[in-house]
């Protein structure tokens, strides 16, 4: 059954950290918001929980490693909402032997890429013609400080050391997909945007991070909420544009 009066968003690995923050915030601002998730029991959890805050949350199944289940929620969605306002690719995986490219195995990066590249250009590809259905859809892609050029290329920058080449190259191709997909629709009512959302303390970083979950969600949701005259194809941090 469609709701045509509710908009609809997508929020990938929503189970936790900034992505169900965002999916909370969402749900507040009025959407009926999809939490996707590759564990059902920890996003049929973190619906629930949703759901007794009176949010309009449903989980549903999308494990960025497994085209099967980004293809048959994409049929979900179309079915339930026959178009999707927001998708925010949230979801991503740091792997403990990531490491710089003098020594990390190559086999490392590209399990990194599977996820973080190849999983977001899936998803993003299937939920595409759910998006264009939207009146103006908003795709909000998760990026990384460490994902930025400028920033590796300066060894003053504070997180210099940070030298994954799997997670960073994963991050840095997030924003090419960004600035590509961007120009694709540039004619559409479509924004697509990147965003670092700081430092946040999660399971990610072993919440070493020094932000809040809801500090780290607050410039994604702007950028999912962004109003007709604003940006697409920009990399943005709570401070504003952000060096590619
Ligand atoms: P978390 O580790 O807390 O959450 C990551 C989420 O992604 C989890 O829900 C996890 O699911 C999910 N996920 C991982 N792999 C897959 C997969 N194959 N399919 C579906 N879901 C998957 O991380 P954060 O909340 O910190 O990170 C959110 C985003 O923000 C990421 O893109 C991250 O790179 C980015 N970011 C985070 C920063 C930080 O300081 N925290 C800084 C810069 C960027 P599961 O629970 O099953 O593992």
């Amino acid at each position: 059954m469609h709701d045509v009066l509710k908009k609809v968003a997508l929020v990938t690995g929503a189970n936790k950290g900034i992505g169900f923050e965002i999916a909370r915030q969402l749900g507040e601002a009025g959407f009926a918001v999809f939490l996707g998730a590759r564990n059902a029991g920890l996003g049929e959890e973190a619906a629930a929980k949703l759901r007794t805050q009176g949010l309009d949350a449903r989980y549903i199944e999308l494990d960025l490693t497994r085209l099967d289940t980004i293809e048959t929620a994409a049929a979900a969605i179309k079915a339930s909402s026959g178009q999707l306002d927001v998708l925010v690719n949230n979801a991503a995986i740091v792997d403990a032997a990531d490491g710089p490219p003098s020594s990390v195995a190559a086999g490392v990066v590209r399990r990194v890429l599977e996820t973080n590249l190849f999983g977001t250009l899936a998803v993003t590809q299937a939920m595409l013609p759910l998006l264009r259905a939207a009146p103006a859809a908003r795709i909000v892609n998760l990026s990384s400080g460490l994902g930025s050029l400028a920033m590796n290329a300066d060894p003053t920058w504070e997180f210099a050391a940070f030298k994954l080449l799997g997670y960073n190259t994963s991050k840095a191709a997030v924003n090419m997909l960004t600035a590509q997909l961007a120009y694709e629709l540039r004619d559409t009512a479509i924004k697509v945007n990147a965003v670092s959302p700081g430092y946040v303390a999660t399971d990610m970083n072993a919440h070493q991070g020094i932000l809040t979950v809801a500090e780290g969600a607050a410039e994604p949701l702007r950028l999912a909420l962004l109003p007709p005259n604003g940006p697409t194809g920009g990399f943005f941090s709570a401070e504003g544009p952000y060096p590619w």
